[in-house]
């Protein structure tokens, strides 16, 4: 087992990640920087060390000082958690350089995974299914990308190679737009991602978007954890996340997640990892692997009684996957909803002071949080303030207390988005369930008009 482990990261899942640690007995190094000295788990971890100013480009993105915190704290290996470096494939390359351990998978593997092409590629090889498309990149003859689009038919989408957090996309609904969507796309890919390769696939009209959790221990051995609906997003970003998915069958997961676990043992992937797909009319497409673990993970925690974080430090220590499919029995249904510090009519990030925190409790009710009364939010990163995920034996009572504890919780002195949070929970869409990925847009769009038209 690793003795001790750099955590580079902030936040929620900063503190997610040390106790998951020391449950195993393994010792913690938060790494941090200026503004962030107050964050609970710096106080809790065993050492701290201080990695730069502010701006993460100097601190949580500083590759350089973050490898020098584990040296100088005589560390073992480096959580990466989400964002910042965790699907840096010079930075897995460099920490494993340098004799760590990268808690997450091999570097080429994270390389493959963020080009777009290669990974639909790889994964149409390990015969996962994609999305109908151009099969790899656009190049600059005209007839020969009409030719292209026509055999998919529109619309179609022109999406950037390099391109994430959902930007270097753009949609096309005729041919007449074809060529100028390309080029648009394409120079905008080379000035936000260095790299102006791009491709095309169907545009998918009402599509949700269902994830499938998987681990694996780079030895030849993988399991699936069933799957998220994560539709509920705004601007690409998700809101509300969900496990099971509303309505996907038995046969169904197991159908996917086996094609799932296959891709993994193909490409030799080690650590925790997440398939996305779009899923529409009963079928998935998938549109890109996550290599790390993902925000919301934990309410695949809670259906399955698998602590995923736990599960990476083991894998991490070359110990082989003790967990066997038949073990995973998926029991319940889990939701969470992430608590921002934003405005929730304008979702203005809203940074400050809390000076008074109530968190929620009760059955099935778990805050995983960093904030604490008296903390100031700084306003240099995300505005996610920590998440709220409840489990209840069924979907209804999952929504019932998710609702209780929305309205337990306090977080005085900044604004969050609570509020937009219990509209959506007491949304009659939402309580159906298997909205697609446009339906929170649509629905704030009503209201907006509505509250206009009032006053
Ligand atoms: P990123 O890496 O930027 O998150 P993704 O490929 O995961 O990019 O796509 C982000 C989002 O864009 C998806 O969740 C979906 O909402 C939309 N999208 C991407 N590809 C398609 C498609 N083929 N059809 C419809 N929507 C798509």
């Amino acid at each position: 087992m690793l003795d001790k482990v750099v955590i580079a990261n902030r936040g929620e899942i900063a503190l997610r990640i040390l106790r998951a640690c020391h449950a195993l007995g393994i010792r913690t190094v938060a790494v941090h920087s200026t503004v962030d000295r107050n964050l609970k788990h710096v106080a809790m971890a065993d050492e701290s060390v201080c990695i730069g100013p502010a701006p993460s480009s100097e601190s949580y993105l500083n590759m350089a000082s973050i490898i020098a915190a584990a040296e100088v704290t005589d560390a073992q290996a480096i959580h990466p958690g989400y964002g910042f470096l965790s699907e840096n494939a010079d930075f897995a390359e460099r920490v494993e350089q340098s004799g760590f351990v990268f808690i997450g998978p091999r570097a080429e593997t994270i390389r493959l995974m963020g080009d777009k092409v290669e990974a639909i590629r790889a994964m149409k090889d390990a015969g996962v299914p994609c999305v109908p498309g151009s099969g790899g990149p656009l190049g600059d003859d005209n007839a020969a990308n009409i030719k292209i689009a026509r055999e998919i038919g529109y619309p179609i989408i022109v999406k950037a190679a390099g391109g994430g957090g959902g930007r270097g996309m753009r949609v096309v609904h005729t041919e007449a737009h074809l060529n100028a969507a390309i080029q648009t796309t394409k120079s905008e890919a080379k000035a936000a991602f260095g790299n102006d390769m791009v491709y095309m696939e169907k545009f998918l009209e009402n599509p949700r978007h269902v994830e499938i959790q998987v681990l694996a221990d780079g030895q030849g051995n993988a399991i699936h954890l069933g799957e998220r609906d994560c539709s509920m997003q705004r601007r690409h970003q998700k809101v509300v996340e969900e496990a099971p998915a509303p309505g996907i069958t038995v046969e169904q997961r197991a159908e996917i997640g086996k094609v799932c676990v296959e891709a993994c043992i193909r490409i030799g992937y080690r650590g925790a990892g997440t398939f996305e797909f779009l899923y529409e009319n009963g079928r998935f497409y998938f549109i890109e692997m996550n290599t790390r673990i993902q925000v919301e993970h934990p309410v695949t925690e809670l259906v399955t009684g698998i602590d995923l974080v736990r599960e990476q430090l083991m894998i991490a220590s070359g110990r082989k996957l003790s967990i066997k499919q038949e073990d995973v029995v998926l029991e319940g249904h889990a939701i969470e909803c992430r608590i921002n510090a934003e405005d929730p009519e304008t979702f203005m990030p809203c940074p400050g002071l809390i000076n008074h925190f109530h968190a929620p409790g009760g059955p099935g009710v778990r805050v995983d949080s960093h904030i604490y009364e008296g903390y100031r939010v700084p306003p240099n990163y995300d505005s996610m303030i920590g998440k709220l995920i409840v489990h209840g034996p069924d979907r209804e009572t999952a929504i019932a207390r998710m609702r209780v504890a929305l309205s337990e919780m306090v977080v005085d002195g900044i604004k969050t988005n609570i509020p937009l949070q219990q509209r959506i929970l007491s949304d009659a869409g939402f309580q159906q369930g298997g909205m697609n990925i446009h339906y929170l847009e649509k629905r704030l769009k009503e209201q907006k008009e509505k509250t206009i038209a009032i006053v």
